[in-house]
């Protein structure tokens, strides 16, 4: 079976990265696009269970694609529903930009 570990990593490295790369104000047709991400990305996420959290957490906490600032924070607070779940410390989501845009400073 594919390693859901490492796959969860890869996969957060890239949303996390992408959420850093959205624009400050992105048009319509970019918000609508990646709302639409979001959703087939919980469709075809090849860990089930996992894709199927993923679904619900999106239909009860929409995506926030107003802006770049909005977009990380919401993959943030995702994130940490599932560290959550997992039972991993959450992440403090003040550190983002540290953390996927800039890195830290030491
Ligand atoms: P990860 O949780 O993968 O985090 C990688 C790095 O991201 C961390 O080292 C830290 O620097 C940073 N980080 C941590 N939290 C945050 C945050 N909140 N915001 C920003 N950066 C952060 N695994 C399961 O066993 N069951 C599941 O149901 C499940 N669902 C998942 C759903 C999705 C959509 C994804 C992408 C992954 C899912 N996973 C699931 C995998 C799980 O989230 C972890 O990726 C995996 O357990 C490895 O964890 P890790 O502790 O190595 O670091």
């Amino acid at each position: 079976p594919p390693d859901v570990q490492k796959l969860g990593v890869a996969s957060w490295d890239f949303l996390h990265s992408m959420a850093a790369k959205y624009p400050d104000q992105p048009t319509v047709t970019q918000e609508g696009e990646m709302k639409e991400f979001l959703k087939i990305f919980s469709h075809v996420y090849p860990c089930h269970w996992c894709a199927k959290d993923f679904e619900k957490y999106i239909e009860k906490h929409a995506p926030r694609t107003k802006s770049k600032e909005d977009l990380s924070r919401w993959m943030c607070e995702a994130h940490n529903s599932v560290n959550g779940k997992l039972g991993k410390p959450k992440f403090d989501c003040n550190f983002w930009k540290q953390r996927w845009q800039d890195g830290w400073e030491d």
